[in-house]
């Protein structure tokens, strides 16, 4: 039995709060768990609305002429794989960084990339990496995650592991033939944490690294000096769409006051 890390949740507006969409008595489909909305050409959003929205998290397929690239993973309540609007080409699956709402689903691709510094977490799904335990914990769920149908047991539930086959690093292409994506490391919320950017488009896939809420910089592993050199980065990149980690997507004026925000609030 693993000891709860010790660490709050931190208070959110209060509309990151809200109950699940049914009580927990009632269950949802199983082809309802995963929603799919396209969010810019050749880019779909998949998430779980069953998922509270406190750890609800937003993963992407691009579909590309040679590959697709797959970038986060859900939970791993439920399989990921068969929901997402994959063309049948070889999949990229890259991981921002290694929290639980994030890689649940990463095992189910063959070519998995993410950082080195978050390697040994996506080989052990320990919970030093995955932070599981405190999302399924009796003190934190079921009121923050419910189990997907009355014969899941979350006490027993693990992660599988999700050894990475190659590690990315900043500066490093993803290429899927007709679109490219630079990886950019920006740790803070987490070491290893990266963001992919299709310069092309202007489109960043931004992971954990900045969503328009309160961002957390102290989870274990996370880095408060190093956040505040990533978020100095974000104020010139170059881009204007940023499909974020979490809620909705935002424009480069609104991540440059994303950005000064948490400068200001941790200098
Ligand atoms: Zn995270
Ligand atoms: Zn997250």
């Amino acid at each position: 039995m693993n000891a709860h890390p010790n660490f709050p949740i931190p208070s959110h507006p209060k509309t990151r709060y809200v109950s699940p969409t049914l009580p927990i008595q009632q269950w949802p489909r199983m082809s309802d768990w995963f929603t799919t909305t396209s969010v810019a050409p050749g880019i779909t959003l998949t998430t779980e609305p069953w998922v509270n929205d406190y750890f609800r998290a937003n993963c992407y397929t691009v579909q590309g002429r040679e590959a697709d690239l797959q970038f986060d993973f859900c939970m791993g309540l439920v399989p990921l794989r068969p929901a997402l609007p994959l063309s049948g080409k070889p999949v990229i699956a890259v991981a921002s960084h290694g929290h639980i709402d994030h890689i649940g689903g990463f095992h189910e691709f063959d070519t998995r990339l993410g950082h080195a510094a978050e390697a040994a977490g996506f080989a052990s799904m320990a919970e030093s990496a995955t932070l599981k335990e405190a999302y399924v914990s009796e003190r934190y769920g079921p009121a923050l995650l419910r189990p997907p149908h009355p014969d899941f047991n979350l006490a027993t539930w693990e992660l599988t592991p999700a050894p990475l086959t190659r590690t990315i690093a900043e500066g490093d292409s993803i290429d899927l033939g007709n679109r490219r994506f630079t990886v950019l490391h920006l740790p803070g919320h987490s070491p290893g944490g990266i963001a992919l950017l299709d310069e092309v488009a202007g489109i960043l896939l931004a992971g954990d690294v900045i969503y328009d809420d309160s961002l957390l910089d102290e989870l274990p592993g996370s880095s408060i000096p190093d956040y505040l050199a990533s978020m100095q980065r974000l104020l010139d990149l170059d881009c204007r769409l940023i499909l974020a980690g979490h809620g909705a997507a935002f424009d480069r004026p609104r991540m440059q006051d994303l950005a000064r925000a948490y400068i200001a609030s941790r200098t």
